[in-house]
């Protein structure tokens, strides 16, 4: 598992430094609070989740637990944030596929991104990165361009299942090509990428966060970054529109929930929170030294998350109907 020392080194550095804790005054919280985190252990929302939990914890004056509440592509998470009591003690970590895709994939989506959760704030914006196993033919994206249009009956594509943001940003790029490989499910894509490093599988679709550590230890290769500059934390890694698929163009975030009804002081301190772990300079390095964006102080805002969530549902409806995909 890639969740290395400097977690608890972050976090001791954290609370050392005497990140101001606000609970003495308020009530709020009283007791741990649980973050929920709806993809394995290992993967890029848990990596992002304990990184920021552990400062928040400090500043919050009660640990963040983490719990991976693993399934349906990440909506069960949102579903049990629904059924959590709304004090504060349980929130969420969800992200582009939980909050946004996911209400035009699934008909059977038990949740409202916008309406149903109070928003806490963006956490971190996650280029994406098309990677494949180091034994593949393929060491460029146009030859594996030229690869997997010969071989889609055979080819197959890891993801964090359907609606997962690997599975959408993949769906992006396969839709692009006309190519309906074989997809490859798995409870998050921290499992999904330790098969790509064994070569079990052919390609994944993933953020640096997860993709950086296996780019640099050389596990496999990573063909392209989907945006329209070249990542800072892998700066040897062309553009699509470079790799000649301008098209393939897509970013991903993680973003922070309370349940709905969540009073507006306990929301504000989990905000607080959130600000002073995205402020603080060792979670900032390590944010940026996984390749994630800190987002604009604005979305760093509930007000900001909640039409930043109503605009990127609007984004991902005319992709996905495109796509012809739907969760069955
Ligand atoms: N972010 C990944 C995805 O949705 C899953 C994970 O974080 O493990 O594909």
């Amino acid at each position: 598992m890639r969740i290395g020392f400097w977690f608890n080194a972050a976090a001791t550095a954290a609370c050392m430094a005497g990140a101001a804790s606000i609970a003495q005054a308020q009530n709020f919280p009283s007791k741990p609070v649980t973050m929920l985190i709806p993809f394995a252990a290992g993967g890029p929302t848990d990596v992002v989740g304990r990184l920021v939990g552990e400062h928040m914890g400090c500043t919050l004056g009660q640990p963040v637990i983490i719990e991976n509440a693993v399934g349906a592509a990440g909506t069960l998470a949102g579903q049990r944030l629904m059924g959590s009591p709304a004090d504060g003690h349980v929130i969420l970590i969800g992200h582009t596929g939980t909050h946004a895709a996911a209400v035009s994939l699934n008909p059977n989506l038990k949740y409202r991104p916008v309406e149903d959760f109070a928003p806490v704030g963006l956490v971190n914006i996650n280029p994406i990165f098309l990677t494949v196993r180091k034994t593949h033919p393929s060491g460029t994206l146009a030859e594996f361009v030229t690869w997997v249009k010969a071989n889609e009956k055979a080819a197959s594509n890891a993801h964090a299942g359907v609606g997962s943001v690997s599975h959408t940003t993949c769906l992006l790029f396969n839709t692009v090509l006309g190519v309906k490989p074989n997809g490859v499910p798995y409870r998050g894509t921290g499992p999904a990428m330790n098969d790509l490093v064994a070569g079990q599988v052919d390609y994944l679709c993933d953020q640096a966060v997860n993709v950086a550590p296996q780019h640099r230890a050389g596990t496999i290769k990573t063909l392209a970054v989907a945006s329209t500059a070249r990542a800072t934390a892998l700066p040897d890694v062309p553009t699509s529109t470079e790799g000649g698929v301008p098209d393939f163009k897509v970013e991903v975030w993680n973003a922070m929930f309370a349940p709905k009804d969540t009073p507006a002081p306990a929301v504000a301190k989990l905000n607080q929170a959130l600000k002073a772990a995205l402020a603080d300079a060792t979670v900032k390095a390590k944010l940026n030294e996984l390749g994630a964006e800190i987002p604009s102080a604005e979305l760093q805002e509930p007000a900001g998350l909640r039409s930043f969530v109503g605009a990127e549902i609007e984004r991902w409806a005319p992709i996905i109907k495109a796509s012809g995909v739907k969760v069955e």
